[in-house]
């Protein structure tokens, strides 16, 4: 460790997840020397972890990716939503391609970071006992990373085996002809049973919400269109930053009540047809006008009713304490259809709870379940959950998330008054994962860089949020999040104030293009609301 005041390196990348390869990538690339952390023993973030059966991402490859124009031309994605293998192989190979391994410490926790104000660095500590300085902390870290662990009584009673989706093992568990039980039907549950349905001898789904789910209708990757996209990624990602949610999909049509029910119905008839997101993005205000929404909800259940053939299978599955959107949808492929086999069963969770784990399977109040082995796909402490973790502390030996008691405060989503050169790549306050999240690491990555280059140009070596200026972006958010349904939905996205049930929305509603707007006026505003030494 050095004792001047010249860090070791410029920079500290925290995580070698898709956001923190390219933050590596492009810092060195701008003449940084950045030094990463890792604590799996190799690249991919959410996609080394979460190779639970049936992990794919829900947004297509042509802009869930780097836009790098060598590595956009030279991969070939073969679907249109690939699986986490693929994925993961893809990020392997950027790895290769970038030499990101050269320039991070692997199976290496960060114990710790300390601003040192005298020297204007971090000093930052592993759990191998090492430590090193940086100028700048870039917390690459994701927003779903930090796992709900289960904590049912009785788990260590259980004599069976059980797993965490977003920590499954990296070799095959064996499940073909065993009574599975998953337990959570967001996305990551939905995914996991609708592949073990045909492969358990009997599968349990534990449901304590019913979620709206879309087909994804997933197929070969369309080549002409990718290739199109590759004659120019830097115009194809200057288009997904004009855009509200960083994806190429059919948008909004217009308010719903401009439609007689025909063209409503023609107009959702499409849409799933399309599949995805898009449905979603129909009505331009069935995210705020309920009844509104409820053209979309209860089309979806229609399509619900239609496809499991069982009536009291299908009632249990319908959403309706939930308007449509307001969790994230889920893009699903063939998940409602599993129930029509014998061998799959939707347990109520909600209507009779879970009790405790017993040795041979799961108590409810009313039924024991015998399986031999249980999945937990419970979700995530999204957003705060990382930092939480990360123990970064600033020259009072404050912690960022300390102040977070009522909800994120940061600038952009970026920075966190106090906490001087510490970023946050799609931290809460920015669009993050509300928008596609690789569009949202990049702008955040190319913002940072840019910063960085500016404040070398000038020899400054400290930056930090005014206080004023977070607030007002805090204020803003919850200004743009005031009429949306979403925000009165208990979601990941929402944060709770247990005293008075106050509510803040998390990341950034206004749309991915109003968001780069307002970062593109702040820079050329010489980066008003930053501060400077
Ligand atoms: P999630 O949406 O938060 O779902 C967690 C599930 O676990 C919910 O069904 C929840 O029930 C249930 N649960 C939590 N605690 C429980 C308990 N104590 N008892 C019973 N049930 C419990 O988490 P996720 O499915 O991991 O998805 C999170 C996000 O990750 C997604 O929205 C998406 O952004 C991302 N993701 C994306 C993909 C993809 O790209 N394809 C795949 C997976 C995940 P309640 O709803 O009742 O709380």
């Amino acid at each position: 460790m050095t004792s001047q005041n010249q860090p070791d390196y410029d920079v500290a990348v925290i995580g070698a997840g898709m956001g923190g390869i390219y933050a590596s990538h492009q810092l060195r690339q701008k003449g940084f020397t950045a030094h990463g952390i890792e604590a799996a023993s190799d690249v991919g973030g959410v996609w080394f972890h979460n190779r639970y059966p049936g992990a794919r991402v829900d947004i297509e490859p042509y802009y869930y990716c780097l836009f790098d124009p060598e590595v956009y031309r030279e991969w070939v994605w073969t679907e249109r939503y690939p699986a986490q293998p693929e994925i993961l192989a893809y990020l392997n190979w950027v790895a290769d391609k970038f030499g990101t391994r050269d320039h991070y410490e692997f199976n290496t926790w960060m114990t710790g970071a300390i601003w040192d104000p005298a020297l204007d660095l971090y000093v930052i500590s592993t759990d191998k006992g090492s430590s090193f300085t940086a100028r700048f902390l870039v917390m690459a870290t994701g927003q779903l990373s930090k796992s709900r662990k289960p904590q049912f009584a009785g788990l260590d009673d259980f004599a069976g085996e059980w797993f965490q989706t977003a920590h499954w093992p990296d070799h095959d568990v064996g499940l073909a002809g065993k009574r599975v039980a998953v337990i959570g039907t967001g996305s990551t549950g939905i995914q996991t049973a609708t592949a073990l349905a045909g492969v358990a001898s009997e599968l349990l789904v534990f449901q304590r919400t019913a979620n709206f789910s879309v087909p994804a209708h997933n197929a070969a990757l369309d080549r002409e269109a990718y290739d199109a996209y590759a004659l120019d990624p830097a115009g194809l990602l200057s288009q997904l930053l004009a855009g509200a949610s960083g994806t190429i999909m059919p948008t909004y049509e217009g308010l719903a009540a401009s439609f007689t029910p025909q063209e409503q119905q023609r107009l959702l008839e499409d849409r799933w047809a399309f599949g995805g997101h898009s449905m979603n993005m129909i009505f331009n205000d069935q995210g705020s006008n309920m009844e509104a929404n409820t053209v979309v909800a209860e089309f979806v259940r229609d399509k619900i009713r239609g496809i499991v053939t069982d009536p009291e299978t299908a009632a249990k599955l319908l959403p309706y304490d939930h308007p449509v959107g307001t969790r994230r949808l889920v893009v699903d492929t063939g998940y409602y259809e599993i129930f029509n086999r014998d061998n799959v069963t939707i347990v109520d969770s909600s209507a009779d709870p879970i009790e405790r784990i017993t040795e041979q399977g799961i108590q409810t109040g009313g039924a024991h379940y015998d399986v031999d082995v249980i999945i937990f796909a419970l979700g995530f402490q999204a957003y705060t959950g990382a930092l939480e973790n990360a123990n970064v502390s600033n020259e009072k030996g404050d912690r960022p998330t300390e102040k977070w008691s009522r909800g994120p405060q940061t600038y952009l989503g970026l920075m966190t008054h106090e906490f001087p050169n510490m970023f946050v790549i799609a931290g809460p306050g920015s669009p993050s994962t509300l928008s596609n999240v690789s569009v949202a690491n990049t702008q955040h990555i190319h913002f940072v860089t840019d910063l960085l280059c500016h404040m070398a140009e000038r020899g400054l070596t400290r930056v930090e949020p005014s206080e004023s200026a977070q607030d007002a972006w805090v204020a803003h958010i919850a200004d743009l999040a005031k009429n949306m349904l979403r925000l009165q939905v208990d979601n990941y996205m929402v944060h709770v104030n247990a005293d008075d049930n106050s509510r803040v929305f998390m990341p950034y509603p206004g749309g991915v293009a109003a968001y780069v707007e307002k970062c593109e006026a702040i820079v050329a505003d010489g980066y008003a609301g930053f501060e400077f030494s």
